[in-house]
């Protein structure tokens, strides 16, 4: 089968990998706008579950991303002013950079071809000469905005701004800094990746934004004021926006998208391009690339192409209903931040934002009803991990009620 993917980002390249070892005959391009190295973001965050998916999946591939991976072992909840919370909880994180150039040293390994600086937005001619085009091109997909109608997309503009920044101060826990300023709250999340540079994406709302004259600074000016900001986290450390991308700096909105149909014909969606969740979860780099394992999966399965095609997309559609809830739950949560952070338990809240519970209930009656189908005594552990699952409480909430 041939098959080409338009863009090299962790959807593009893993399905490669995957797809490169269906069988005889496969034969994968992928198309990547950027030269190779240059990427947008810095670090991403995940969890044991995405190593152990990886390692049944193609070992090498696994093998490098662990030992590549830094691991952190717990999260620090940090409010200007107040004594700082310590919550276990180990994850791993890795640069945006390091993971693509192990998928694409892989990908590579296996005969898979991957041409940079090759932007393509109209795929037609492509149609012509391979079997199935993946368009892994990423949230603001030129490919799927080029069939409208084609996919049923929705998209939801959430409402705070963020910017995605990286910086030389080493932060060995995933830490949470949250600073009030006279227009209002400001917030980032702050994690190491490598020995020398942590992600910190800042996060506030618009109009606290706009109090503070972000939408009348530049770059340089920009990083001097949240430096200003952030001056005791940072501790004499710089921040900076990636370079080498076109949008080098630009404070954007999160857009929640959605699509009704993953396929159209032999083109089909994957990754951001067909869904994404909220950065404050943490998910879209593993749901992409389980995006992957599941299309591989399908077309493994099933000699009718658009037969896979429509398999996956159901698979997938079903799988990440409860991940999307969450991440909008947490989003949501963030929008709502000056409604949490004034309370005693605010740590407690911020852990348990995946709830949609905590937006509809009083705050008190929130964490009452979440201790107590938590910690209630005689609870077996399997019946606490339902209530937590029913309650989408996040993976903290029953290790901080355990103590
Ligand atoms: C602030 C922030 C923090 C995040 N943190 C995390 C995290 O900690 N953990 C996590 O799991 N996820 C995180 N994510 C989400 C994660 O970055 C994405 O979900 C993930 O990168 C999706 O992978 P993808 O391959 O679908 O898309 P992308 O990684 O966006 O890759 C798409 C690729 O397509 C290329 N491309 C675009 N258009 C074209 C074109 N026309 N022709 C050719 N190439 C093209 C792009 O250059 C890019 O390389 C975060 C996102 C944000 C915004």
């Amino acid at each position: 089968m041939r098959i080409a993917c338009v863009g090299g980002g962790p959807a593009g390249l893993y399905f490669g990998i995957l797809a490169s070892q269906l069988g005889a005959g496969h034969d994968v391009t992928v198309y990547e706008r950027f030269p190779e190295g240059v990427t947008y973001g810095w670090g991403v965050v995940f969890w044991d579950d995405l190593l152990d998916q990886l390692g049944r999946q193609d070992l090498p591939t696994a093998q490098r991303v662990r030992s590549h991976a830094v691991r952190w072992e717990d999260q620090v909840i940090d409010v200007r002013g107040r004594e700082p919370v310590r919550i276990p909880d180990h994850g791993y994180s890795m640069a945006r950079q390091t993971l693509l150039r192990i998928l694409a040293d892989r990908a590579r390994e296996l005969g898979v071809r991957i041409q940079y600086g090759q932007a393509l937005h109209d795929v037609s001619h492509l149609a012509e000469t391979v079997d199935l085009v993946v368009a892994s091109d990423g949230v603001n997909s030129a490919v799927r905005g080029r069939h409208p109608g084609a996919f049923g997309t929705d998209v939801v503009q959430r409402r705070n701004k963020y910017i995605w920044l990286g910086t030389s101060r080493v932060f060995g826990s995933f830490t949470f800094p949250f600073v009030e300023t006279d227009a209002g709250w400001v917030w980032a999340h702050a994690y190491g990746f490598d020995g020398g540079t942590s992600t910190f994406v800042v996060e506030t709302s618009s109009e606290t934004w706009r109090g503070l004259g972000f939408d009348r600074l530049g770059t340089d000016a920009t990083m001097r004021r949240l430096e200003a900001i952030f001056a005791p986290t940072l501790e004499g450390h710089a921040l900076r926006p990636q370079h080498g991308t076109r949008d080098a700096a630009p404070w954007l909105q999160f857009q929640s998208i959605t699509n009704a149909r993953w396929h159209a014909g032999r083109l089909v969606l994957m990754g951001d391009a067909a869904h994404t969740t909220h950065f404050t979860i943490g998910s879209g780099t593993r749901l992409a690339l389980q995006d992957a394992m599941a299309l591989a999966d399908t077309l493994a399965g099933h000699d009718d192409i658009e037969r896979s095609l429509e398999a996956y997309g159901r698979r997938r559609r079903a799988a990440l209903r409860r991940t999307q809830r969450m991440a909008d739950s947490s989003a949501t949560w963030f929008e709502h931040l000056p409604r949490y952070v004034e309370q005693d338990r605010f740590a407690d809240l911020l852990q348990r934002r995946f709830s949609a519970a905590q937006s509809y209930l009083p705050t008190a009656a929130f964490l009452r009803l979440s201790d107590v189908a938590l910690s209630a005594p005689g609870i077996t552990v399997p019946a606490r991990k339902a209530v937590q699952r029913l309650l989408s409480l996040g993976r903290n909430a029953v290790g901080r009620v355990n103590g």
